[in-house]
């Protein structure tokens, strides 16, 4: 296995409340609320061919996930799509991967917070692009998880929080031990949720099926593909799905900013045949992240 270089040890610099600093340097004490007490959001942004991807919509929901927390970054939304270019561009990023991260501080080290400090960092790596349209079809395996997505009066469900990932992170892990590649949620009320990363979509008569997303992240991606079926004539159905019904669709496809469009073979006892919808829009996907109209180009950093 190539080795890893851990990601508090790497070359460069990142951004860090207001300016480039050395890699090495952005540091955070280990009392600090957000390590403790999950008060931190983040963004998990995709940079193909030089240009950040749908920049504007990831800073719109890093913002909106601070709100829901409680938190007032203290920068404007261009100067936080200003760092992610930056924080890219003085990487030299090509194709790569962006994570802002906004957090409290080590002020106060109780529930109450009230007075902490709100952090900002956004840091970018390289993530080169490997797109095998015939392996991606043939579809990832998921196992069903033991873990529910929560109701939106039980945790910030809107938000992309770290908090919400702890239940990702176990069930992600549980799905590995036993050689799946992910595992697919239900929520609450026992309807079907998503992955532990990514939206899920399924495929039955021409059309598409996707879960409502009224307790977990509306994603970016899921967005996107929405709007490339609708531009095929594909017609889109978002509701609220019943395990009863998986074994009637034929095909499903998760989406995320790193899933992009992935095809899926099995969901524990359930099976699917990636197809050609499932294709058609793995390909409009991968068009339309290169397409000038839906990305940002990275200047030289200022
Ligand atoms: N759900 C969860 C739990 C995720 O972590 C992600 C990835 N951010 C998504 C859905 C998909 O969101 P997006 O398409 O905006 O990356």
């Amino acid at each position: 296995m190539a080795e890893i270089i851990p990601f508090d040890q790497r070359d460069g610099a990142l951004w860090y409340n207001g300016h480039l600093v050395p890699w090495g340097s952005a540091k955070t004490h280990v009392l600090t609320h957000g390590l403790h007490y999950g008060s931190c959001v983040f963004e998990g942004e995709r940079i193909y061919n030089g240009r950040i991807y749908k920049l504007k919509e990831h800073t719109q929901r890093l913002f909106e996930s601070a709100r829901i927390l409680g938190m007032k970054i203290p920068f404007s939304h261009d100067e936080i799509d200003q760092a992610c270019i930056d924080a890219a561009a003085s990487q030299g990023i090509v194709d790569g991967y962006l994570r802002p991260v906004v957090f409290r501080g080590s002020e106060q080290m109780a529930v109450s917070a009230q007075n902490s400090h709100i952090h900002v960092a956004v840091a970018a790596w390289q993530w080169p692009t490997m797109f095998d349209p015939a392996e991606k079809l043939k579809g990832i395996r998921l196992t069903i998880a033991d873990w529910k997505r929560p109701a939106p009066d039980t945790a910030p469900t809107a938000a992309k929080a770290a908090g919400l990932y702890m239940i990702c992170t176990l069930s992600k892990h549980a799905a590995e031990a036993q050689g799946y590649a992910d595992a697919m949620m239900y929520d609450y009320r026992g309807y079907v949720a998503e992955a532990t990363g990514a939206n899920i979509f399924f495929v039955k008569d021409g059309q598409l099926h996707t879960p409502l997303p009224d307790c977990f992240l509306n994603g970016i991606t899921r967005q996107s593909v929405i709007e490339l079926a609708k531009a095929r004539q594909i017609p889109v159905n978002v509701r609220h799905i019943e395990p009863k019904e998986l074994i009637h669709f034929t095909e499903c496809f998760l989406t995320g900013s790193a899933a992009e469009v992935t095809p899926v073979s099995e969901i524990g006892p359930y099976r699917f045949k990636p197809g050609q919808i499932s294709e058609t829009l793995m390909n409009d996907y991968a068009a339309d992240v290169r397409a000038e109209k839906s990305s940002v180009v990275l200047a030289k950093a200022s």
